[in-house]
């Protein structure tokens, strides 16, 4: 069983740090803000008097902050605090630049590090499913192996440094894209008198498929479960969608890759969120393509 220490305590971190309790890790926690250490308090955790504190003598520190300068600015006194050696974690969803400097800085500081950051949700990190996609060295992903999976139900080791956030900005650009087609294909429908019922029997089981329709239907009905029948109640905020589309195209400008409908993603999900609808579940954008004029 491994020693962590657990940065960033908020609505994922609190959840995953607890798994870690749940299987017989050691876990001492710290985070800035004083509700979120009494909500890790009130799951059992123990909390550190300092970030210093937290990581001063265990084998494994993980962060689970809000952004890129989160992480490179908590990471400078956390390198210089840890036992040499110590491997890092990064699950935050960050800016793959950031990524490579969060590595580039672990290294220099002889530690060993990964990125790993999560889909799944706030739901996936209370249930320890979440997935987790890692960039590092294959020694590295070995030794956190054992901690992910206390967190989550599948780690994939996607290359070297930074892979792993590259892997999940691509993946929630494919998302975002995929639901606002989804969205724009129910409005038509409807337009043209189709029902919701019948579009979701024929694309859910046609080439239309996708996990957009059949795990996250932005219409209600068809799918109880989907957050459309809880006036779009998250499920994943427009917010955090807006933040990662906008991470896959500061990659794609400075990859030089096309990213036509990523920035056609980006841009709807921008104006969705400044009309308001930043804490409504993605899938709400269909309310906002059902107002537009063709
Ligand atoms: P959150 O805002 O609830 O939690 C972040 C926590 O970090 C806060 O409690 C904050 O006080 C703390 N913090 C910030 N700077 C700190 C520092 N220097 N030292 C210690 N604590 C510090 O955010 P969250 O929803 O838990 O998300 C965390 C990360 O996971 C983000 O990068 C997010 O994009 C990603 N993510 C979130 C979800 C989701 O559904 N919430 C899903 C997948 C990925």
């Amino acid at each position: 069983m491994a020693k962590v220490g657990f940065i960033g305590l908020g609505n994922m971190g609190a959840p995953m740090a607890a798994n870690l309790v749940k299987a017989g890790h050691e876990v001492i926690g710290f985070d800035l803000s004083p509700p979120a250490i009494e909500g890790a308090k009130a799951r059992g955790l123990t909390i550190a008097a300092s970030a210093a504190e937290a990581v001063a003598d265990v084998d494994v520190v993980v962060t689970m902050l809000p952004s890129g300068k989160h992480v490179l600015g908590a990471v400078e006194g956390l390198f210089k605090a840890a036992r040499p050696g110590t491997l890092f974690i990064d699950s935050s969803t960050i800016d793959v630049a950031s990524a490579h400097a969060f590595h580039k800085a672990a290294d220099a500081a002889g530690h060993e590090s990964l990125d790993a950051p999560v889909s799944g949700g706030v739901m996936g990190a209370e249930a320890a499913t979440l997935t987790f996609m890692c960039g590092g060295t294959a020694g590295a992903f070995a030794k956190a192996e054992p901690l992910l999976a206390a967190m989550g139900r599948k780690s994939v080791h996607c290359g070297d440094a930074g892979a792993g956030q590259t892997a999940k900005i691509c993946n929630n650009m494919i998302l975002g894209i995929s639901m606002i087609g989804v969205c724009e294909a129910f409005v038509l429908g409807e337009k043209l008198g189709l029902s919701h019922q019948a579009l979701y029997d024929v694309a859910s089981t046609s080439s239309g498929q996708c996990w957009a329709l059949t795990t996250n239907c932005p219409v209600p009905g068809p799918l109880p479960t989907s957050p459309a029948n809880r006036d779009y109640k998250p499920g994943f905020a427009t917010a955090l969608m807006l933040k990662d589309l906008k991470l896959s195209q500061d990659a794609a400008q400075h990859a030089g890759a096309a990213t036509a409908l990523g920035a056609a993603a980006t841009a709807l999900y921008a104006a969705f969120e400044e009309e308001g609808f930043g804490g409504k579940d993605f899938s709400g954008i269909i309310e906002w393509v059902r107002t537009r004029e063709a």
